[in-house]
């Protein structure tokens, strides 16, 4: 038996022993008003004798019986005002109190928060995440409003995150007004016949009342601090729009899309290319140039299928044409013609933040709306690297077009970067010939992936002859070579290109951030719907972050537009529990919910199911069988926690599980779901049967085998 489980063990024996002598010595008994009242004179004398030791006993006798969460507190105060008077009553209930609750808060905490945890996963982030925000204030409401049994508030604010300090100073504050109206009562006691005439029905009108004060001022404070911001901006009196969306990306194409579907009045204004990062420069060209590169792969590596192979030629000035022939094919359905069809109003311009209502296109028409929606993206980051600016170094922003003019593939390429799509990059061009260093700072590649998704992708790129130089840093360039350092050496890496991947980073200046006081950081600051320090500017996708994928932007532009268009009726929590990723490697790591390294961050219990697609018939046939699908298993139940999939076409099989998570459907669904044969697919049904294999009824078993030799006779 662990540890942790052997302590938990004792305690909750301890409690139960102790709770169970209150009962088995009938203490109740004593703690009633009648017994206090026929005792009072007798306990004043003994107070009288033995002040010290007579506030100690009863402290702890306070402490012990809040602590246990045993009936009987109410008595015990009026019992501190009866033999210790008002101020001396209140100062020692207030304090025991505190403790009592704070030990029993303790020991929720240590008895039930893992369990609940593992249990309720996603859930509890959320309570956690809402106790974070506004904990102290629903602590504050629910203790000065008297009709909470306290002794619940305790244990259910111990399997929440709220700290231990918070809590028991928020708990002291909140309980004693009631402690001395109990206290004071107490000091009058012959004439309380019982514990409710305490409280008539207007004092616990008044309590209530107070009690709902902290929400209540809370929401006055934050309606005064949203009117607060536009103090230094003149609304207008009627807006042009209902919507300005600035950014034809992902984030600002879905946003447009959803407001004019539902009849707004919307303005779309993009200062480039239609379709923005995603389709231009990102994942459309990344992956078409990824298919180049499989081709160029599997003619190379044929022999692997009975047939010659061959070191492919590239047509490298064919190749980039063809990943611009495709950006062209997507483009229409990203266009001005599209989107003026479907009844948005797209500007081609530079948009400006003038007012909090107000955008400038170009520095000249403005154009006032209710609500604005900032999609305005990110571009790739560049380190201060010594001689890099001079180097003629490529990013996934101007690699497109630079490597446009070239009749030849780079022979000598550096990457800088290990991320998703510096590893894209760094075996594509492998793929094609060039001979690619991958140089990553960090131990690994793949940082946010599972640690075995990231060793398998290194060993394979690897194999397929690209240098990784994983704990490397790139210090400088010297005329065409890359110098890294790791530790104390340092070494010098040739090249023709170095493509720079070291990531993203948010368009934040240029446009009127600045002037109206938007709060940035890495990104636009944004709250949970997705408003900015101003409640009618939204901002979605990599400007808003924290992820940077286009249906992560997508996804937020839903929330981003309806709460713009129908907040004053309904506001929406942007909610990212279930996203998916994938990293277009070959093969593909596909990513939802948690891994094992963020599982353990987030303190969660998880059972781990491996599959290893060494067995899985389909994946023989591809010769594509090294992978695995690994998935996160909540102990006890079935239900998913997370999954990563290493495999070909990952991106795809994941779909099911996502769906499975995102619907609450366990792994005995999976199961009972007919999979085609033969099919990659399978594989997730496969990990399902593992999950199952490994939680066989045994005992059950056992009966039934008994139950078979019996039927042979
Ligand atoms: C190489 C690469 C590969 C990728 N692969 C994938 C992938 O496989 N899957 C995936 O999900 N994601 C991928 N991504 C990420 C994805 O491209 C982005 O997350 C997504 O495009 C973000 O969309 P967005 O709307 O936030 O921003 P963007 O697409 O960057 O759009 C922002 C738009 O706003 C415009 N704009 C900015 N300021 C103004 C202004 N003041 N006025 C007017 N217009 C303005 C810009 O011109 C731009 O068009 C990849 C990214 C890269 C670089």
């Amino acid at each position: 038996m662990k540890r942790g489980n052997q302590g938990r063990i004792l305690l909750l024996l301890l409690i139960a022993l102790a709770i169970a002598a209150f009962f088995v010595f009938d203490l109740g008994a004593y703690l009633t008003l009648a017994n206090l009242k026929a005792r009072q004179a007798g306990l004043a004398a003994y107070v009288g004798a033995n002040p010290v030791a007579a506030v100690a006993a009863f402290f702890l006798f306070y402490v012990a019986v809040t602590a246990l969460s045993l009936p009987g507190a109410a008595i015990l105060t009026l019992a501190a005002g009866a033999i210790f008077g008002l101020w001396e009553g209140t100062l020692i209930v207030s304090f025991a109190s505190t403790i009592g609750a704070s030990l029993a808060f303790l020991s929720s905490r240590y008895l039930l928060r893992d369990w609940v945890k593992a249990r309720f996963g996603g859930r509890i982030d959320a309570i956690d995440r809402g106790i974070a925000r506004d904990g102290a204030f629903y602590l504050l409401t629910l203790r000065l409003i008297p009709a909470f049994p306290f002794f619940l508030v305790n244990l259910a604010m111990g399997v929440t995150a709220m700290r231990l300090l918070t809590f028991a100073l928020v708990s002291q504050a909140g309980m004693l007004l009631g402690t001395a109206v109990y206290v004071n009562a107490g000091t009058q006691l012959a004439g309380i016949e019982s514990t409710s005439d305490i409280f008539s029905p207007a004092l616990i009108g008044s309590f209530v009342l107070l009690g709902l004060f902290p929400l209540l001022a809370k929401a006055l404070v934050g309606a005064w601090k949203r009117r607060l911001v536009y103090r230094r901006w003149r609304r207008p009196r009627r807006f042009d729009r209902n919507l300005i969306v600035i950014g034809a990306g992902a984030g600002g194409l879905v946003t447009a899309l959803i407001g004019a579907t539902v009849r707004a009045k919307v303005t779309l204004i993009e200062k480039g290319e239609m379709g923005g990062d995603c389709l231009n420069t990102g994942c459309v060209p990344s992956k078409a140039l990824i298919r180049s590169a499989r081709s160029a792969h599997e003619i190379r590596t044929a022999a692997a299928y009975g047939i010659a192979p061959a070191e492919p030629e590239v047509r490298f000035a064919e190749m980039i044409e063809r990943i611009h022939r495709i950006i062209a094919e997507i483009a229409p359905a990203d266009s001005v013609e599209r989107y003026t069809g479907l009844g948005v109003d797209v500007r081609k311009g530079h948009a400006r933040l003038v007012d909090p209502w107000t955008v400038e296109i170009d520095g000249g028409e403005r154009l006032t709306s209710r609500a604005i929606v900032i999609a305005a993206g990110g571009e790739p980051a560049v380190p201060p690297i010594p001689g890099l600016a001079e180097s003629g170094y490529l990013t996934s922003d101007t690699m497109w077009e630079k490597l446009r003019g070239r009749e030849t593939l780079p022979e000598r390429i550096a990457i800088i970067g290990g991320g998703p799509i510096g590893t894209e990059m760094a075996q594509a061009f492998a793929r094609l010939g060039a001979r690619v260093t991958q140089i990553e700072h960090g131990p690994r590649l793949l940082p946010r992936e599972d640690e075995e998704a990231s060793a398998l992708v290194e060993t394979i790129l690897r194999e397929e002859g690209v240098e990784i130089l994983t704990g490397h840093e790139a210090v400088r360039v010297e005329g065409k070579a890359l110098v890294v350092r790791a530790e104390a050496a340092e070494r010098q890496i040739p090249f023709d290109e170095i493509i720079v991947a070291v990531g993203r980073k948010a368009r934040l200046t240029g446009y009127g951030l600045e002037a109206l006081g938007i709060e940035t950081g890495r990104t636009i600051v944004t709250n949970d719907w997705l408003e900015t320090v101003y409640p009618n500017i939204y901002a979605v996708g990599d400007v808003a972050g924290p992820y940077q994928f286009t249906h992560f932007a997508a996804h937020q532009a839903w929330f981003a537009a309806v709460n713009g268009l129908f907040g004053q009726l309904k506001r929406f929590r942007a909610d990212y529990r279930i996203l998916p990723w994938v990293t277009f490697t070959d093969p593909e790591v596909a990513h939802v919910g948690h891994n094992e390294q963020s599982a353990k961050e987030a303190g969660l219990a998880y059972e781990v199911v491996r599959y290893d697609l060494s067995h899985l018939d389909r994946a023989l046939a591809e010769g594509a069988n090294r992978g695995f699908v690994k998935l996160l298993v909540m102990p006890g139940k079935d239900r998913l926690l997370g999954a990563t999939i290493v495999a070909d076409r990952a991106g795809e099989l994941i779909a099911e599980l996502v769906l499975a998570m995102k619907h609450g459907l366990g792994l005995n669904k999976l199961l009972g779901t007919i999979h085609a044969y033969p099919t990659l697919a399978e594989a997730n049904k496969y990990a399902a049967g593992e999950w199952k294999k490994a939680h066989k009824p045994e005992r059950l078993l056992g009966w039934v085998e008994r139950y078979h030799r019996w039927r042979r006779g």
